[in-house]
């Protein structure tokens, strides 16, 4: 109780850190003996296997990618999914290989969209057993945005706009299906006439979860939202935060 903490680290004071004032180092819980399940593993639904390919943007035969379930701080959050229930390091070898190739496009397609400096990738995995890879895009020009805070900043910064990012996520669906597969996001003019219909689509097709994730941090789910009392990992099917897209 009277540990002193230690003291935070120097990137506290960067540009990038989104946050000033007064910070102090967590206490660090112990280490458990078991970790909890992930989704996806164990008794725990897999939220990737049993969405339909029409929560996706663009779905191809071994592939899928999906947005957020509405704009975010960033002008493009993706993530691409294998359809095969399988973790990065189960990969078989044609997938392997194609993780490269599939990265290196989708890459490509959100660095081609307008005000898109670079493109990061990510892949934690703490939250889902499945597959998934994180593209996050750093808008232009913003230099405080460069680097690992990024992912902090989708949720700090206001969301793009609904038309912004329905046209960003046709852009990059339709560069997708230049090389095979589904576009399913369509450009924004043709929505723009019933918004209202389409953000009751979303969110039936996000199951009417109460989940609010927003943003990649609490979408991710790879920090889990403190659940209260000591027994919460023990029951993980009370714990769903987030993921929207993919019940
Ligand atoms: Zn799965």
């Amino acid at each position: 109780m009277h540990d002193t903490p230690p003291s935070v680290p120097d990137f506290t004071s960067w540009p990038s850190f989104p946050f000033e004032g007064d910070l102090q180092v967590k206490h660090l819980d112990d280490p458990v003996a078991v970790e909890p399940s992930r989704k996806g593993e164990g008794a725990r639904e897999c939220a990737a296997c049993s969405a339909p390919d029409d929560a996706y943007i663009w779905v191809g035969e071994r592939w899928r990618v999906r947005a957020m379930d509405r704009p975010t701080g960033l002008p493009m959050v993706l993530i691409l999914e294998s359809r095969s229930h399988l973790d990065l390091g189960d990969l078989p070898n044609l997938l392997a290989a194609e993780l490269g190739v599939m990265t290196v496009r989708l890459e490509r397609a959100i660095r081609s969209l307008d005000g898109v400096a670079r493109v990061h990738v990510n892949r934690w995995g703490d939250g889902s057993a499945h597959l998934h890879l994180w593209f996050l895009a750093r808008p232009y020009g913003r230099l405080q945005l460069r680097g690992t805070f990024l992912s902090l900043w989708d949720s700090i910064l206001p969301p793009i706009s609904e038309e912004q990012w329905r046209e960003n996520l046709a852009l990059v669906a339709a560069w997708l299906a230049e090389f095979g597969g589904r576009p399913l996001a369509e450009p924004s003019r043709i929505r723009w006439q019933a918004p209202s219909s389409i953000a009751a689509q979303l969110s039936a097709s996000a199951s009417a979860q109460e989940d609010d994730a927003i943003g990649v941090i609490e979408a991710a789910e790879e920090i889990p939202e403190p659940v209260g009392g000591e027994d919460a990992a023990a029951q993980p099917s009370d714990e769903s935060t987030g993921e929207p897209g993919r019940r």
